[in-house]
């Protein structure tokens, strides 16, 4: 078998604009420091691995080292770069390889990175398939099925949804079997954001593909997350296909959010917490709720929605502040209940606890503290710091949401900082709802990284 190597235009680059807040908001409100400037990440080995070249005359082929064919084996779709013997040809990055045994076994085709400590994503574990358009029409069209099935009121893919629900991830990634790709819905308008090399070879394929089945109004790209940098990937903010509306909307259990596509955190909006928010609302009403790291206003709507008596939401983007006013007034939610507040989490939190104030539902929903393994340690740190301050500021009998949408940190080891934090705030609690992202953020069984975002409500003793 040869490599395969798609021929795709290349599009012109635009510096990006967005995910400023999202880079930065690790740190506790203050400037960046030196690390952040130079756009490091602690722990992450970073730049191009070591690989041994193999024959620049053979066939492009990535040859494992004996016995590092075990991971593939069991289907987890990445190759690091310390488990390859050497790489034959002189294949660029992006382009589709076969990834072999150290006795030549062919184990599945690849999409190639030079620059990325994780240097080859499966796409197939298939010898016979073609890696080409067709294949990604394949796996898209399955993907946007099974948000079909699972959200029948989304008219996912379908362009201008309507109704109760309009938004969704169409594609999850590597859950989806499309490495680096990942797809939002918002109503007619579609994010899409590229983080791998390979992902980044098929770009004009996959959005005709996309705009093909789902003919939305406008497809934009959102390539700028931090990861693109670990794969020596430049950021890409910009119009992909169409015009973006003047002002994009998500609608979520019939509420209202404006998305902010082409500055907002993310892919503009937060859909993995669907289903948790919609939670939220079912467990608010008449109580008085504090909501940490409110972004765009979502637990806060929900919980308002539900009858809160009071919401107070905090979060450290003055951009995300304003949507949320302009949400609520949306949503033609009573205002007088809610106050927002621009500051820094961890100082603020403090601040409540010294005025002595006092919460009967707290909602804590950080950013990510941990991207990998590696950032764990400091990231319990930051989650204890913050339930430990919201056990106390709860009423007796109060309820905790409190979520990690860090990868490093697995879901035993955030229930164990949590019950680390409430013994710390002496304070004695129970788990009522373990949570998770909605059912558009599959998570493949092979591929257990895809399993980010854990959540708890818990409820302290009265
Ligand atoms: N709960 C939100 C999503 C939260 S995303 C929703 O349902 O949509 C995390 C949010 O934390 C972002 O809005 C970001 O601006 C904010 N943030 C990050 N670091 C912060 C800090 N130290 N203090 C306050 N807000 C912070």
């Amino acid at each position: 078998m040869t490599s395969q190597k798609p021929k795709q235009p290349s599009t012109p680059h635009r510096p990006s604009q967005g995910n400023r807040d999202f880079r930065n908001r690790i740190k506790r409100g203050g400037k960046p420091t030196d690390r952040q400037k130079k756009g490091e990440q602690e722990n992450i080995p970073r730049g191009a691995p070591q690989l041994q070249a193999g024959d620049a005359t053979a066939q492009p082929c990535i040859i494992l080292r004996a016995g590092r064919e075990k991971s593939l084996l069991r289907r987890h779709p990445w190759v690091f770069s310390g488990a390859i013997e050497r790489v034959d040809g002189a294949p660029l990055s992006g382009d589709t390889l076969p990834v072999r045994d150290a006795a030549g076994n062919f184990l599945a085709w690849a999409a190639y990175n030079q620059d990325s400590q994780i240097t080859a994503r499966v796409w197939s574990w298939r010898e016979e398939e073609v890696i080409d358009a067709e294949f990604f029409r394949r796996r898209i069209s399955t993907a946007l099925e099974a948000r079909r099935a699972l959200l029948p009121r989304t008219r996912a893919g379908q362009g201008r949804g309507e109704g109760m629900n309009n938004g969704a991830r169409l594609i999850h990634a590597e859950s989806d079997g499309l490495p680096g790709l990942v797809v939002d819905q918002y109503g007619d308008t579609l994010v899409m954001q590229i983080g791998s090399a390979g992902a980044e070879r098929w770009r004009d394929a996959i959005a005709d593909i996309l705009q093909e089945l789902c003919n939305p109004a406008c497809i934009y790209e959102r390539s700028d997350s931090d990861s693109r940098g670990l794969e020596g990937l430049e950021p890409r903010n910009g119009v992909l296909r169409g015009a973006l509306p003047e002002s994009v909307e998500v609608v979520e259990h019939g509420l209202r959010f404006r998305v902010d596509v082409a500055a907002g955190q993310k892919t503009g909006f937060y859909l993995d917490q669907r289903d948790n928010r919609a939670l939220t609302e079912t467990l608010a009403r008449d109580k008085d709720v504090l909501n940490c790291f409110c972004y765009t206003g979502g637990f806060s709507l929900y919980a308002l929605r539900g009858g809160a008596k009071s919401a107070l939401s905090i979060d450290a983007s003055g951009d995300a502040l304003r949507i949320s006013e302009e949400n609520l007034t949306r949503n033609g939610l009573d205002a007088t209940r809610a106050e927002w507040q621009e500051a820094d989490v961890f100082q603020a939190l403090r601040k409540l606890r010294d005025q002595g104030r006092t919460f009967d539902f707290i909602i804590l929903d950080p950013p990510k503290f941990a991207p990998t393994a590696a950032f764990a340690e400091k990231a319990a740190r930051g989650y204890k710091d913050i339930n430990l301050l919201g056990f106390k500021l709860l009423r007796p009998g109060g309820l905790l949401a409190t979520y990690s949408c860090s990868g490093g940190i697995s879901e035993d080891l955030f229930q164990k900082i949590i019950a680390g934090a409430a013994l710390d705030a002496g304070v004695d609690a129970q788990i009522i709802h373990y949570l998770h992202a909605s059912a558009d953020h599959p998570v493949l069984l092979s591929f257990p990284e895809g399993a980010y975002l854990k959540g708890l409500v818990l409820r302290v003793a009265g």
